[in-house]
């Protein structure tokens, strides 16, 4: 048998916005590290046009990417900062939670994917972390050591102390390295559109709980065209479908309709002015979170419902977590050492089960049409509205990864 062509302290499988940021995160902490994955060419920004994958990054994965150096190169007209939100129930209740009521500057920020994988890779060019454009296809382990070999398409073969998983939620490396995933589906399609609003949206996120399905509309940046919102719909499967499959102009219209009477002219007259994507929804999580030399981070190691717009907050707190127990080792250990990996698992475990029972906790409270139910959980709301102490911890909860 011939020997890998490249070796490395780790190889970090994924070239999404966690996998991007694992291996400069590991980089940074000195860790010899190179990424595997695909290299899209990325569209160069546009005026009046962005990209359908927006995320409300929360204010500590924003301070995790300015310590990497990547936040800084994410233009600032592309984002918007939020700084209340606004929760509606479907029986009129209404929820008001504002960045200062914490002692916050904001509660988040929008921003683009491309944006932000473009100023992770350029961080990454400056730190000169190798990138092997292909895509993992088997898995090796050596026979007592920790060591881990990994198999590309083109043949080639690398190995490493600790490969990271950040392939996402089908991740081909979890599955070649043996882990269980518990994974249920949820009956909803999360569909994605940016809209032209009538109204300025005054950095306000918001949220409709309804009997079918939750909205969001998050702030964008301003067009030509006047205020824009990103909308995150999550629908009942059945009700998304049919919606997907009319000819254009009846989708759009059938949805300015719906967002009509769902927002009550909350943001006036709301147009579509993109094209609508759907993704399929579901939770997920990997049992353990790593093991003999293999980490899974980000969506290869969790799916969450996107209702509190959390899942790629919750994969770069796994990426700070990960480089700092593997930054902060003994110097005798190696970086896929069991007891380095154990330090990572522990550290994710409480904020990784908080936010799956969180998500959905409240995705079933609202998926139940029950009288009582929908009177207790819209009392709840309300009640909420007037607990300044509880506010505040929701909003310090929620800002966190
Ligand atoms: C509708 C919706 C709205 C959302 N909104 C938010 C939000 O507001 N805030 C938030 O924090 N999260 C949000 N999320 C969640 C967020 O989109 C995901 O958590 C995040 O994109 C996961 O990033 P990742 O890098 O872990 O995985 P991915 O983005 O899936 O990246 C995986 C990478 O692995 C690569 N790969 C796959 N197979 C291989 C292979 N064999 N070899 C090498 N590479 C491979 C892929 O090419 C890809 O580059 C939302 C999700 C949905 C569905």
């Amino acid at each position: 048998m011939t020997s890998p062509s490249t070796s490395f302290d780790a190889v970090v499988v994924g070239t999404g916005i966690a996998g991007l940021a694992a291996a400069l995160a590991l980089a940074r902490r000195q860790v010899r590290v190179a990424l595997l994955g695909p290299r899209a060419e990325l569209p160069a920004a546009v005026a009046d046009r962005y990209d359908p994958r927006v995320y409300a990054i929360s204010p500590a994965s924003r301070q995790l990417l300015a310590d990497l150096g990547a936040w800084g190169a994410v233009p600032p007209p592309r984002t918007t900062t939020v700084e209340a939100m606004d929760v509606y129930g479907d029986l009129g209740a209404r929820l008001q939670l504002q960045a200062w009521q914490a002692g916050q500057a904001d509660l988040a920020t929008i921003v683009e994917s491309t944006e932000l994988e473009r100023a992770l890779r350029n961080a990454l060019q400056v730190f000169g972390v190798p990138w092997h454009v292909g895509r993992f296809a088997g898995l090796t382990r050596r026979a007592g050591a920790n060591d881990v070999e990994l198999l590309l398409d083109d043949g080639e073969r690398m190995a490493c102390r600790l490969a990271v998983a950040a392939d996402g939620a089908q991740s081909p490396l979890r599955h070649a390295a043996g882990f269980t995933t518990h994974q249920r589906d949820y009956p909803a399609t999360g569909l994605v559109a940016h809209l032209n609003a009538e109204l300025p949206h005054q950095g306000s996120a918001l949220q409709w709980f309804m009997p079918d399905g939750v909205l969001a509309l998050l702030p964008m940046p301003a067009t030509a065209a006047g205020p824009q919102v990103s909308m995150v719909w999550s629908l009942k499967r059945d009700q998304a479908d049919a919606l997907r499959a009319l000819p254009e102009p009846d989708r759009s219209q059938t949805l300015e309709t719906r967002l009509a009477e769902i927002t009550q002219g909350r943001l006036g007259h709301l147009t579509v002015r993109s094209s609508l994507h759907g993704f399929d929804l579901q939770l997920q999580q990997a049992t353990p979170l790593a093991m003999r030399g293999v980490a899974l981070l980000g969506d290869a190691a969790h799916v969450v419902h996107p209702l509190a717009g959390q899942g790629l907050n919750l994969g770069l707190g796994d990426v700070a977590a990960l480089a700092q127990a593997v930054g902060e080792r003994e110097s005798w250990r190696q970086p896929g050492d069991d007891r380095v990996l154990r330090r990572y698992q522990r550290a994710r475990a409480e904020s990784l089960a908080a936010m799956r029972l969180a998500t959905d906790g409240l995705y079933h409270l609202f998926d139940v049409p029950l009288p009582p139910l929908a009177w207790l959980r819209n009392t709840g709301l309300q009640w909420l509205n007037h607990v300044p102490l509880a506010k505040r911890l929701l909003i310090r909860q929620a800002s966190l990864f």
